[in-house]
């Protein structure tokens, strides 16, 4: 008897597959073409595909905890996320920059909490949000708006990306900070213009943004 995931393979080349199969040979032979980095959280109910409508080669995905951006660094480093963003600007040519977090995001509890010593990565990558953290106890409202600044914050750090900066100046790329909540099925843009998020239903963009103007802290709610 063959295992739940092998099950899940056979599955999907015998019966999915199929009604992909033109459309991945297109993709096979003239290359991807994405227009969009989504930079998302990895946490399992965060699901891309779903959220935007995007089929087989739309979006340039990276995930990882909490949905961040590391800083511009050129140490010596494993810079997994950096390279990623540097891929989809410089060779990909990507139009736009997704950030999305999310409510219920473990990542942005965390930062509230201990983290244990064993997981030393997760404790200095966490590092990476901690600007967004407020001084208060973490009840569902400080939550939400430390998910909120957090998506801020990593905006701010892409402008910081020599590469990103250059492309949004010339008007080829714009970011786009999203926070998408779990139960409503929703996703909240970033406006800059109001420094606040605009539930997708009433909002006026997709969270595009004049980000060369942006200023030295955008983080909504700061102070
Ligand atoms: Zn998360």
């Amino acid at each position: 008897m063959p295992d739940e995931l092998l099950q899940r393979l056979r599955r999907f080349h015998d019966h999915a597959f199929p009604q992909y199969r033109t459309r991945f040979r297109q993709l096979v032979d003239e290359g991807q073409h994405p227009t969009t980095l989504f930079i998302g959280c990895s946490d399992s109910r965060v699901v891309p595909y779903l959220i935007t409508g995007a089929g087989p080669g739309e979006l340039f995905l990276v995930r990882n905890v909490g949905a961040f951006v590391p800083p511009y660094e050129s140490d010596a480093g494993h810079h997994g996320t950096s390279a990623a963003i540097e891929f989809a600007v410089l060779n990909l040519k990507v139009q736009h920059i997704v950030v999305c977090g999310h409510s219920h995001c473990g990542a942005i509890r965390a930062m509230y909490e201990d983290v244990p010593p064993a997981a030393k990565h997760l404790g200095h990558w966490l590092d990476l949000g901690r600007e967004a953290v407020l001084p208060v106890q973490p009840g569902p409202e400080a939550l939400r708006r430390t998910e909120q600044r957090a998506v801020v914050l990593q905006l701010e750090r892409l402008m910081e990306y020599p590469m990103v900066r250059a492309e949004v100046e010339a008007r080829r790329l714009s970011l786009h900070g999203w926070h998408y909540v779990i139960e409503d099925g929703e996703v909240h843009v970033f406006d800059l213009a109001s420094g606040g998020f605009v539930p997708a239903s009433s909002a006026e963009h997709s969270g595009s943004g004049p980000y060369h103007d942006l200023p030295g802290s955008g983080i909504p709610g700061d102070g």
